[in-house]
């Protein structure tokens, strides 16, 4: 079982990483924010009591994560095991998810520390921009659109998301070092193996140093 955890702050690339650690060890990539919006748009009874924390403004369970979760790992294309996007983000979380693991009988097989330091952070997601139509991303300086502004795909305006203003992105990498760092000591104090790879580099050069951490980890 490759159970491997995508760690990095908030403009790593842990979403595209993960996808292609998922598609050099052909175990599924398990985004969290996609597996939320999957259960409340398909309303399963976990998506239902998901929806009652966030109509009345409260922040969902951990439990009701590790619910959906249980039941990702149920899918058959998970028998060999998975890449996980997005969690655990708190000591909490992670026990929870330890648990569940010991649970069936395996554990984290290794973590993949994407390491990126605060100010080139702010450089990328303050630069992010997204289309009014579909969501489409694409970087004033790392991936300009043909014509500023405007969506290469389909034409909509561009624009930036509200998250990813310069004050609201310091705010979550403080709430990422004060909630989620602590993550990866519990793992290195579970002596469970750590890649650190340097993420501010060229996506191509992240991609091949994050496959050959998993090839390793599937070695042993
Ligand atoms: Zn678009």
């Amino acid at each position: 079982m490759l159970a491997v955890l995508l760690f990095g702050p908030p403009g790593a690339g842990k979403g595209t990483q993960a996808a292609a650690v998922a598609a050099a060890s052909g175990v599924p990539h398990i985004a969290t924010g996609d597996m939320f919006r999957e259960h409340l748009r398909s309303g399963s009874e976990l998506g239902r009591l998901a929806r009652s924390y966030m109509d009345r403004g409260e922040l969902v369970p951990d439990d009701v994560t590790i619910g959906m979760l249980e039941a990702r790992l149920d899918q058959p294309d998970a028998a060999r095991g998975f890449v996980l996007d997005g969690f655990p983000r708190t000591l909490d979380q992670a026990s929870a998810l330890d648990a569940l693991l010991a649970r069936r009988g395996t554990r984290v097989s290794g973590v993949l520390d994407i390491e990126v330091h605060g100010e080139e952070l702010v450089r990328r997601l303050s630069g992010r921009m997204v289309c009014r139509e579909a969501s489409h991303p694409s970087h004033v300086t790392d991936a300009p659109p043909a014509v500023p502004g405007i969506c290469d795909i389909d034409g909509s305006e561009l624009y930036h998301r509200d998250d990813d203003h310069e004050d609201v992105i310091r705010n979550r990498v403080a709430v990422f070092e004060q909630e989620t760092r602590p993550v990866r000591e519990h793992y290195r104090e579970l002596g469970t193996p750590i890649a650190t790879i340097d993420g501010a580099r060229e996506r191509a050069e992240v991609e091949a140093d994050v496959i050959a951490a998993v090839l390793a980890l599937e070695d042993t």
